[in-house]
Parts: structure tokens; sequence; C-alpha cells
């Protein structure tokens, strides 16, 4: 072996060594500058209701599991949950009463899938992701959803829970439709009835992860904002508002007044700003940045939350209000931490 190849050689053994001393790992793909994933796999999502759904998902990540399953056993959590009045079953109906659930999924080679206005089945996230593998489309929508996931076995059932319906029939006394901005800074507590602090007209579940390959997939799923007209489609079922995910980058995945999001192509925006080098938190930041741009008065009102996991597994959150909180789970953290905001 020539004395410069014999160098190089004991430089790459040199580097896969201490990789393999301090439990990271070298990706095979990043030849150039060897990236080194610290604490692989993690799980990060949206809301204090997202630690639960991240249970769900560790039990396939630290199994070993890809990021696609997880990420979809994960949001099924909250998705079948009857107290989470913004996701799945249970979650507050439209304006005429109609449960509708908006979903997406994206795996590590820019495979996605979406429903858009699905009503009567609980997992709309599996339902997107079957539209995914199954179809030679990426979006299918009210009726046409349904039918396909009948078709394919999925069962129908009422998901309007008297406890939403109630909250329906309070709404109807005003008919104003006007998004409370979530600002209880609080952890989702099953023994409370309906949610704690009163229903909260809209939160959806983004969630992230990283499999122990150093593959990212990422799943979205809302019966997004409570009262809305009837067939209105919000930011998370949208490829690039409501989620993205670049393997080779990071992912992102939205909460808050979709519409919002949707003008900025947030989450997307979030994942172009990281591959510039911003790290997540930032990254979110400026997307938030953008909507007070935008429209500076109605951002005070409204709330809008990011959340972002780099290639590295370095993760952030950034919102318009104060309140917005993430959940991460991995080997070395598991908890719900309060994202940084414009206003305070
Ligand atoms: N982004 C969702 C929507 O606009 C709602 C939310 O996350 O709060 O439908």
């Amino acid at each position: 072996m020539a004395s410069s190849s014999r160098r190089k050689f004991l430089q790459t053994a040199a580097l896969g060594s201490a990789a393999a001393l301090t439990g990271t790992r070298l990706l095979a793909h990043e030849k150039k500058v060897p990236v080194i994933i610290k604490d692989n796999p993690i799980v990060v999502s949206t809301w204090g209701f997202g630690k639960e759904a991240n249970a769900g998902a560790w039990e396939i990540l630290s199994k070993g599991g890809r990021a696609l399953d997880a990420v979809e056993a994960g949001v099924k959590i909250p998705e079948a949950d009857p107290k989470n009045q913004t996701i799945g079953y249970g979650g507050l109906p439209d304006r005429d009463g109609h449960v509708t659930l908006d979903a997406c999924i994206m795996d590590e080679n820019y495979n996605c899938g979406s429903v858009m206005c699905l009503e009567n089945i609980v997992h709309a996230i599996s339902v997107a992701r079957m539209v995914m593998e199954k179809t030679p489309h990426i979006v299918l929508a009210g009726d046409g959803a349904l039918q396909f996931a009948l078709a394919n076995g999925f069962k129908a059932q009422n998901l309007l829970t008297p406890e939403s319906e109630k909250a329906w029939k309070e709404w109807l006394k005003t008919a104003n439709y006007h998004p409370e901005i979530n600002i209880e800074n609080r952890l989702y507590d099953k023994s409370k009835d309906p949610m704690p602090g009163g229903p909260d007209n809209h939160d959806t579940i983004g969630m992230m992860a990283i499999d122990v390959n150093g593959n990212l997939s990422g799943a979205c799923t809302t019966s997004g904002m409570a009262f809305k007209m009837h067939g209105r489609v919000g930011d998370s079922p949208i490829i690039g508002a409501g989620l993205y995910v670049d393997n080779e980058i990071g992912a992102a995945t939205s909460t808050g007044v979709g519409e919002e999001v949707i003008r900025i192509v947030g989450s997307h925006l979030v994942v172009e700003l990281m591959r510039l080098g911003r790290a997540p938190e930032d990254a979110c930041r400026e997307a938030v940045e953008r909507i007070i741009q935008r429209s500076p008065e109605k951002a005070k009102e409204i709330q809008v939350g990011f959340i972002a996991i780099n290639k590295n597994g370095e993760y952030g959150g950034y919102s318009l209000q104060p309140g917005f909180e993430y959940a991460v789970q991995s080997k070395s953290v598991t908890g719900v931490f309060p994202a940084k905001s414009h206003y305070k």
C-alpha cells in the first residue's frame, strides 16, 4: 500500500473506531463530510400529547424498526383517543357537524401520501400511507378517500363523540368562527375530562423520527380547525405545508392556523432553511417571522408553531405565541419542552 493511501486508510479506520467507541455512527452516503448522528433513534412531535404518541413510536424505533412505521404507529395513538378533540376520533366537527380529517405521511425517499376531508375513518394516517403505497397518486380527498379506505378494509364509524357534539352545539349559539390561541402551557392529561382548560379548537399532531439506519420519516394528522366551513382543508395534509421530509437534510412539521402555513409553504421552507445551514430552531423562527412580515396585525391574534429535526438528530421549535410545546423521545431524552415564541 502506497504511504498516502495507507495514511487515508488509517484515518478512515480511526474515524470508524471513534464512532464505534462513542456509540455514534457514520452515515454511508455522507462521503465527503461524515455526519455523526448523536442520539438516534429519536422521535419529536408537536404538543404535550406528543409524549404519549412518541412512546408508541419508540416501541418500534427502540427495536430497530423503520421511522415510517414508527411515525404511523405513534400518531395513531391520539387519532384513537376520544378525549383528544383536535385529532381523529372525537375531533371537533365543522360548522355542519361533520368530523373531517386531514393527514399526510412522508418517508425517506420522497414517497408521500395524503388524505383530505376524510370522514368516518379513525386512522386517517393509515389511509394516507395506503394512498402512498398502493396508488399512483399522492392525494385522495373527500368521498374518494372514504371509498378507497372502505375498499381496503378500513371500517366506517361515527367520529363525533357526545363531548364534541356538545361543544359544537354550544358554538352554534353564536356561530362565531374565531380560532382561539391555545396559550395554556400544559401537558395533555387523559384523566381530565375531556381536554384540560376546555376544548381547544385546533392542535395537530406532527411527528418526525430518525431510525437506527439514520432514515427520516414524518406524519401529520388532525381534525383541523374546529367549526371550519365544510370542505375546508388546512395545511396538515399538504406536503410541504404541514409536513416535509428530506432525508439528506431533515424534516419539519407545523401546527396552528393552517391558512397562514400554506401561504408560505411552511414546512418546506423550514427544511430549505436548514439546507442553507440554519439550526432547526432558527429555521422555525425564520418561517414564523415570514408569517409576521406578511401580516403583522393578524399574526398577533393567531397561533402557528413549527418543529424541525436535522439529519444530525438536532431538533427545535418556534411559535408565534407562547404556549406551544413539543415532545421528544430518544435514548437520552424523554420529555415535553416549551418552544420559544415571537410574542412573549
Ligand atoms: N394546522 C391545523 C389546521 O389548520 C390546525 C392546528 O394545528 O391547530 O387545520
